[in-house]
């Protein structure tokens, strides 16, 4: 039954149909070559990973395993998604219990749809004097994106489709799929 579900082509969400966008061999390069480049710049300066929760976390599971060099990794959270639609609204960070000053801070991200909630992150975490900040995320939609911040890294490029699954839900639903789905549009 499960299996089935997983390698269908068409899923149901609540009351959205989804059809299967990226799978999982396409997003699993994408997401070892981001780490290959992260290492690359970092091999060096021991950096510090903000993971940003909820989404993140299968890409968090999937990068650290590829990343080859010292690294502390912790887990922030802050949200601006209700639905389908990007509210504008971004809360606070919260759970950032390490002390980022002078670090090498890389921001891990499930995706950058506006940029609103990344660029707020990094005003609000260079009040701590980090030494820098980079982002890195595993999408990004290039067309969606509202402020002048470009991500350091990133691991595709994808349509401003609304996306489900490998960490990114639907009203709290499709986060466990291994593969990607985009909404199709009645
Ligand atoms: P932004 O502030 O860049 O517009 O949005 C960032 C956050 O919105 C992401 O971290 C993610 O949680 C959510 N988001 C953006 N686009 C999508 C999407 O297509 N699907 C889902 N499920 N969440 C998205
Ligand atoms: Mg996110």
């Amino acid at each position: 039954m499960i299996e089935l579900f997983l390698c269908m082509d068409k899923i149901r969400i609540l009351d959205k149909e989804f059809a299967l966008s990226i799978p999982y061999e396409r997003i699993h390069e994408a997401v070892v070559s981001m780490a290959d480049a992260i290492y690359a710049n970092h091999k060096d300066s021991n950096p510090l990973f903000l993971c940003v929760l909820n989404g993140c976390f299968m890409v968090a599971g999937d990068l650290f395993k590829e990343y080859k060099g010292p690294c502390e990794i912790s887990f922030i959270k802050l949200s601006s998604y209700s639905g389908t639609t990007t509210t504008g609204e971004v809360k606070k960070v919260i759970g950032l219990n390490q002390d980022i000053r002078d670090r090498d801070v890389i921001i891990l991200e499930d995706i950058v749809d506006t940029g609103i909630t990344i660029s707020h992150l990094i005003r609000d975490l260079s009040g701590y004097a980090p030494k820098s900040i980079k982002v890195a995320t595993l999408l990004l939609k290039p067309k969606a994106v509202q402020t002048n911040i470009r991500p350091d890294y990133v691991g595709l490029e994808i349509p401003n489709d609304f996306i489900v699954g490998y960490g990114l839900d639907y009203d709290g639903y499709g986060r466990n799929l291994k593969d990607i789905y985009k909404i199709i549009e009645e």
